[in-house]
């Protein structure tokens, strides 16, 4: 990132880029901007910068009310730890391969690899044969089950085709309600989980597919590395930050400066107005700020979007003078989650879990849980509680249960204990609760969310200098969005170069 060239530093100086929202994706989108050298003000409706990242300390107590960990899957967001200095301050779980999921109303530790998956009791002999035979077994998709192509099918029908229904009721429904509040019916396989879909499309077989893929990427790897030193490998696994995940995102605003993040400034409208002389400043950004209620402006070259969709819905954008026409997006469907904090004294759980942490499959309703999962956070994180208590971090809601996740923190406090009493033996009241409820947690990749897709592309091919990045685009995890945020970025200083290249041709040589 730092290795921009000097040469595009001199010629886009003087641009300057907005971007809407200080969630992590348009913080990392910023901060790769600044890095090339071009002036950037990041447009934030709330009090404070970090979006979904929300860390809070409070009498010796560390938790975080959005996203808890991370992975460094995505080449974006390994350099941009490097280039924050942030390793240092990566704080990576105790027994993080722990982890566990609820059958017969008990948690049961989820076998670490396929193999152990295999010969353990996890599943049934039936379910373990259809796994070990899916590359025979495996059906392909009937036509007439999907509402209208192949590209709808949900996440449940595809598993359940290669294998089974016990793998989408034990381990794909407690991951996806774990991971982004949804439901295997709801969610689409092919914008939920890209890289298995197109396993399928490629080998039929997920088995097969993984298989191969991974012999030959082993292959490219001694070939590559023959020769070569072998890189520096990325730590596997999700990790946090000391402090919490919020840490990256301060990390991000300290680098920015205080002058080019303007919180409490709600960006109201857009509008694109090009003279065709030149393709500077033709974006104008009008936005109502707390410290004087007055409607403000401002001139832009480009504009990075990270809003959710449902702000950005409700914003009015003009083209020359002429409203654009919003309404193409499609409404997306978010999942309300509630996030309790919850501390027990020691003493008083009678079965404390070592590892990450516990997912409850829906099927477990029966047994009369009712919440969806709960992190072992003072286990992973010892730093995070006193010695003498375990920190709990509980989601409730989703699409399993909307309702329950808009329930009062009374309501929630009563679930939440009996939960953590069932699975894990805690006795008597807790001695702290924190409670925060996201009506809009994470947006639902559902099955038609490629008309979603389609729409923001529409969008952005229409208004020159305008990109769209974030969660509503290539995935929910916060790796997926700093990757997103990164790529508008560059797609940005593409733009810019391109429109300066444009305007000498148009000006032609000056001395
Ligand atoms: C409870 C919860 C738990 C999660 N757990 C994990 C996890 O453990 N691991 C993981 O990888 N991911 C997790 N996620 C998902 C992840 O945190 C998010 O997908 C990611 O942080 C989204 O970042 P973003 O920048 O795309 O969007 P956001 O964080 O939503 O940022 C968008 C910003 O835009 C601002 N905005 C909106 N409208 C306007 C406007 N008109 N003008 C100016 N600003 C505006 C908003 O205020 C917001 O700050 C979790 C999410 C939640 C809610």
């Amino acid at each position: 990132m730092a290795s921009a060239t000097k040469e595009n530093k001199k010629n886009s100086s003087a641009k300057r880029v907005a971007v809407i929202g200080a969630g992590v994706s348009g913080l990392a989108a910023a901060y790769k901007l600044k890095s090339h050298g071009l002036n950037v003000v990041v447009f934030e409706a709330e009090g404070r910068a970090g979006g979904k990242l929300r860390s809070v300390s409070h009498d010796g107590l560390i938790w975080d009310e959005g996203a808890n960990t991370m992975t460094e899957s995505e080449p974006e967001v390994r350099s941009l730890l490097d280039d924050l200095g942030l390793r240092e301050k990566q704080q990576f779980p105790i027994s993080q391969n722990k982890r566990y999921i609820v059958r017969n109303g008990m948690p049961v530790l989820i076998p670490a690899n396929p193999i152990a998956l295999i010969m353990s009791n996890f599943l049934s002999a039936k379910s373990k044969f259809q796994i070990i035979l899916e590359p025979f077994l495996w059906k392909k998709i009937n036509s007439s089950k999907v509402s209208d192509d192949y590209t709808q099918e949900s996440v449940g029908g595809f598993f359940e085709r290669h294998f089974g229904k016990e793998v989408v009721d034990y381990l794909i429904d407690p991951f996806v309600a774990g991971t982004s509040a949804g439901d295997p019916e709801s969610l689409s396989i092919r914008h939920s989980f890209p890289d298995l879909w197109n396993l399928e499309q490629r080998f039929g077989s997920i088995i097969a597919g993984l298989l191969q893929s991974k012999i030959s990427a082993k292959r490219v790897k001694s070939g590559e590395t023959k020769g070569t030193l072998e890189k520096k490998k990325p730590q596997r696994g999700s990790f946090s930050f000391h402090g919490g995940m919020q840490t990256l995102t301060d990390m991000l605003c300290k680098e920015l400066g205080k002058d080019d993040v303007k919180l409490n400034s709600k960006v109201l409208s857009l509008s694109y107005s090009c003279d065709g002389k030149s393709a500077l400043e033709n974006w104008s950004v009008s936005y109502a700020s707390d410290h004087d209620k007055h409607l403000q402006g401002l001139s832009v070259d480009a504009v990075i979007m990270t809003a959710p969709l449902s702000n950005v819905k409700e914003m009015k954008i003009t083209k020359r003078g002429t409203l654009f026409p919003l309404d193409i997006l499609p409404e997306v469907t978010y999942m309300p989650v509630s996030v309790l904090i919850t501390t027990f004294k020691k003493e008083n759980v009678k079965r404390p879990l070592e590892g990450f942490g516990v997912l409850v499959p829906s099927k477990e309703q029966q047994n009369g849980l009712k919440t969806l999962g709960t992190l072992f956070s003072s286990m992973m994180f010892p730093d995070r509680a006193p010695n003498d208590l375990y920190l709990y971090t509980t989601f409730v809601g989703g699409s399993r249960n909307s309702d329950l996740a808009k329930a009062s923190t009374d309501e929630l406090k009563k679930i939440v204990s009996s939960d953590i009493k069932q699975l894990l033996g805690a006795e008597g009241e807790p001695t702290f609760v924190n409670h925060f409820y996201w009506s809009k947690a994470f947006p639902l990749y559902g099955r038609n969310y490629g008309s979603v897709l389609e729409a923001i592309e529409t969008i952005e091919k229409n208004l020159p200098g305008f990109f769209y990045a974030g969660n509503h685009k290539g995935g929910l995890a916060v790796g997926k969005a700093i990757a997103s945020g990164c790529k508008a970025a560059d797609l940005v200083i593409s733009y810019l170069e391109s429109s300066s290249d444009d305007k000498l041709l148009k000006e032609g040589p000056t001395l």
